[in-house]
């Protein structure tokens, strides 16, 4: 049998990267803010249609970077969501501040807006909200809170590549975003990341935060890591974003079938999306189908993901256990009243997108959830 994941890498012809590599052979300089990270810097700024942008090694280093850089008091807590990948709470913990975890919106399955306010104390320094699965947060709801109570909003953006919302570029709000560009998401540069913003004087903070804190040869002014794009990242990343179109088109037809065969599938919900969603003012990247399993669905998630798995069908809880809950992190921080996330991460599951997925593929996925 075949394995079948919940996502396979994007990857340019190999004689196009082979031949696209060749001039490093020459330059050797093949890290360090070179000639193809300045080039991917610029053209991804284009692509996501925002003023500024700074290329990062992954998008973990490019959230605990932007965390950093705004220079937070320590101990000082953030408003986040438990529903995400583990990295987005890891990056406030790393900073030495405290994540204070915010209910979601069962229709979509972000940040609550309405249970915000609740949580701010006067130790609340920022919010950190996700758009997950490429769904947009309510960033204007976001937006008046954070500057009510002047708190700073950086997006979890690692989902929304490409994502546009009333025709801007997602990473043109809050005072920050990020982007995954990890193998396993809608665009890769094998590893890497991005931090998108308005502000110039974030792009010299990360550049210097980046690269150790180092100024010029002799002066370190800041404790920063290592978080730089290298050259051959940067170079898949030219070659990918060249195909991102088409690569788009196909996950946009694997998308529109499970939509069409599944909707009539009792007990089986969808989250709301542009395409399900009247007068939706933000633009879908196809970059997860989740399902949620009802309660009349007559078997649960767990079951159901064990029966694709019984066919070498790898559908993924994402995202479950909710991160709050999670070993590192359980009972040491205030412990809140989740209803939403903790439902909603019982019931999701995760199907296998991407580009070139067959449809037989697809149909016998479908097959296995309606016979349930
Ligand atoms: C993938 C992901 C990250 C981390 O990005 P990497 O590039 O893998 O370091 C952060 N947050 C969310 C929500 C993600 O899905």
């Amino acid at each position: 049998m075949n394995r079948i994941n919940v996502t396979r890498s994007s990857m340019p012809p190999y004689e196009e990267f082979a031949e696209a590599i060749k001039p490093l052979w020459e330059s050797h300089w093949i890290t360090n803010m070179g000639k193809y990270h300045k080039e991917l810097e610029a053209e991804l700024r284009d692509y996501l249609a925002v003023p500024e942008l700074s290329l990062m090694v992954n998008g973990h280093m490019a959230l605990e970077m932007t965390i950093q850089a705004f220079g937070f008091p320590e101990g000082s807590e953030v408003i986040t969501t438990p529903f995400t990948f583990i990295s987005t709470t890891h990056s406030i913990v790393r900073n030495h501040l405290i994540p204070v975890f915010c209910d979601i919106r069962p229709e979509d399955g972000t940040l609550d807006p309405d249970k915000l306010e609740d949580l701010i104390t006067e130790r609340t320094v920022a919010i950190l909200p996700v758009h997950v699965y490429g769904n947009v947060c309510d960033v204007e709801v976001i937006q008046s809170i954070a500057e009510k109570y002047n708190l700073k909003v950086i997006y979890d953006a690692a989902h929304a590549f490409g994502v546009t919302y009333g025709g801007e570029g997602i990473g043109c709000f809050g005072d920050a975003s990020i982007f995954s560009f990890h193998a396993t998401k809608v665009y890769n540069t094998i590893e890497g990341g991005a931090v998108t913003f308005r502000d110039r004087w974030l792009y010299d903070k990360l550049y210097n935060l980046k690269n150790f804190g180092i100024h010029g040869e002799e002066l370190v002014t800041d404790v920063g890591a290592n978080a730089k794009m290298n050259e051959f990242a940067a170079i898949m990343g030219l070659l990918n974003l060249k195909h991102l179109s088409e690569a788009l088109a196909d996950r946009c037809r694997v998308y529109e079938l499970y939509r069409r065969e599944l909707v009539d599938v009792p007990g089986i919900r969808f989250l709301k999306t542009d395409s399900s969603q009247e007068g939706c003012k933000f633009s879908n990247n196809f970059a997860y189908f989740p399902i949620l399993v009802e309660g009349s669905f007559p078997i649960d998630r767990d079951a159901l993901h064990q029966r694709l798995l019984e066919q070498d069908i790898h559908s993924r809880k994402y995202f479950y256990p909710l991160t709050s809950d999670q070993a590192c992190f359980k009972n040491k921080f205030r412990k809140l009243n989740l209803p939403v996330a903790r439902d909603m991460a019982k019931r999701v599951l995760s199907l296998p997108i991407y580009e070139g997925l067959e449809e037989e593929t697809q149909y016998k996925i479908m097959d296995i959830i309606r016979k349930a």
